[in-house]
C-alpha cells in the first residue's frame, strides 16, 4: 500500500532539502502570512533586535520548518533546529539555549509534544532570555543562573489546541498556515520540476497539483514518482498521459483525499447517516484522537467541500456522497 503522506514525511530528507525555499521570494502562498513575516523580519533588523518568538500552526507538510529556515535566512543569523520530543531534559534545552549567537533562530518542532518540565524551563528562556538550572544533588543542590543571548524561538505544531495558555502566551507572532489552492501547488511542482530538471507540461503539472491534498510536500512526493514513471515508461518528460498513469497506477485519490481522509467520511455516512456528528464520536468511530481529526484531517475535507460543520455536528456533503460511490438519501427523490 502507497502511502504518500508517510512517503513524503519520512523519505529522502535530502529531496526536501533540495527543494526547500530559501526566501521570501522564492516561497509561494500563505500571501498573507508572508506579508506580515516581512514587516516583522524588517522591524527586526531595523531595531537591531531578535524578532519576537513566532508560533507557526497548521498541517504537516505546509511549511513550517521551511518558513522557519527563511526568517533565519532573511534575519541573516544561525537556524538550529530541534523538536519537543527531542528535548527530553531541562539539560538539552540548557545545551542547545547555552549554544546560540545573538539573534539566532531556534526552531523547534512538535511544539506540542514538549516535556512539561521542559516546557517551564522554557518560559524564562523565552521571556528573559535566561534560565535557571540545579545542578547537583542533596543538601548540595544548588540553582545556576544562566544568561542567554537575546535570541528568537520559532515553534511550529499540527496541535495547537494541546498548546498550554502560559506558553502560547510567549509568542508575540502566532500565525495558521493553510492548505494551499490547486494552482499555487501547480507553481511549486513547476519550480520543484525546474530544480530537478524535469520536464514537465502545464496540465500534467494541473494534473498532479490536484491530486496533492493542498499539500507541497505531497506535491513534491508525488512528482517524484511520476517522473520515475516517466522515465520507465516514457521518454522522461512528464506530459498528462504518463502523469495520469501514474497516478492511476499509484492509487492516488482523485480529489487527493488519503485513506483517513476517506475513512472519516466513510464514517460519518455509514455509521451516522451522513451526521451531523459530533466530533468526539467520529474520533472514536475512526480510533483518532478528536483534536487531531479537528487540526489535522477535517480542515481539507471542508475546504474542498467534502465535510460540513454544524451547530450539531459535522456532516457529509452530497460530494462526499458522489465521491464514494454512496447513495445520498437527502437526493432521493427530488
Ligand atoms: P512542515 O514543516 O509544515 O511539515 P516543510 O516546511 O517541511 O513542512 O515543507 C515540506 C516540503 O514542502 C519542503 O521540502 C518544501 O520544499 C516544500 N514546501 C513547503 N512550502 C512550500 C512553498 N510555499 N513553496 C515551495 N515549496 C514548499
Amino acid at each position: 500500500e502507497f502511502d504518500i503522506r508517510a512517503q513524503g514525511a519520512s523519505e529522502d530528507q535530502d529531496f526536501e532539502q533540495q527543494l526547500r525555499p530559501l526566501t521570501f521570494d522564492d516561497f509561494n502562498g500563505q500571501q498573507k502570512i508572508l506579508e506580515n513575516l516581512q514587516i516583522f523580519v524588517q522591524a527586526a533588523k531595523m531595531r537591531g533586535d531578535a524578532l519576537d518568538h513566532a508560533l507557526l500552526h497548521g498541517p504537516p507538510g505546509l511549511g513550517k520548518t521551511t518558513l522557519a529556515n527563511i526568517i533565519a535566512n532573511e534575519l541573516n543569523v544561525g537556524f538550529k533546529i530541534t523538536s519537543g520530543p527531542v528535548l527530553d531534559k531541562p539539560g538539552d534545552l540548557a545545551g542547545i539555549l547555552t549554544s546560540l549567537e545573538p539573534h539566532d533562530v531556534l526552531f523547534i518542532d512538535e511544539i506540542h509534544r514538549l516535556n512539561p518540565i521542559v516546557e517551564e524551563y522554557l518560559y524564562s528562556a523565552m521571556e528573559d532570555f535566561r534560565i535557571d538550572i540545579v545542578i547537583d544533588k542533596g543538601p548540595s543542590a544548588r540553582t545556576v543562573q544562566l544568561n542567554l543571548e537575546p535570541f528568537t524561538m520559532v515553534a511550529a505544531t499540527t496541535r495547537s489546541g494541546l498548546l498550554t495558555s502560559p506558553l502560547r502566551a510567549r509568542f508575540g507572532i502566532n500565525l495558521h498556515l493553510e492548505y494551499y489552492d490547486t494552482e499555487i501547488i501547480k507553481k511549486i511542482i513547476h519550480r520543484s520540476a525546474n530544480i530537478l530538471n524535469i520536464p514537465i507540461h502545464d496540465n500534467a503539472a494541473g494534473e498532479i497539483a490536484s491530486r496533492s491534498r493542498g499539500t507541497p510536500r505531497i506535491a513534491n512526493a508525488l512528482l517524484r514518482r511520476v517522473r520515475d514513471f516517466a522515465q520507465v515508461k516514457g521518454n522522461g518528460e512528464v506530459d498528462k498521459n504518463i502523469a495520469m498513469y501514474s497516478l492511476e497506477a499509484l492509487n492516488i485519490d482523485k480529489y487527493g483525499l488519503d485513506e483517513m481522509d476517506n475513512r472519516i467520511l466513510t464514517t460519518i455516512i455509514d455509521k451516522f447517516q451522513g451526521g451531523p456528528v459530533g466530533l468526539n464520536t467520529i474520533g472514536t468511530a475512526i480510533g483518532e484522537d478528536a483534536g487531531t481529526v479537528e487540526e489535522v484531517y477535517e480542515p481539507f475535507l471542508i475546504k474542498e467541500g467534502f465535510m460540513k460543520r454544524t451547530p450539531r455536528g459535522r456532516e457529509a456533503t452530497p460530494l462526499a456522497y458522489k465521491h464514494l460511490g454512496k447513495i445520498d438519501p437527502a437526493s432521493q427523490g427530488s
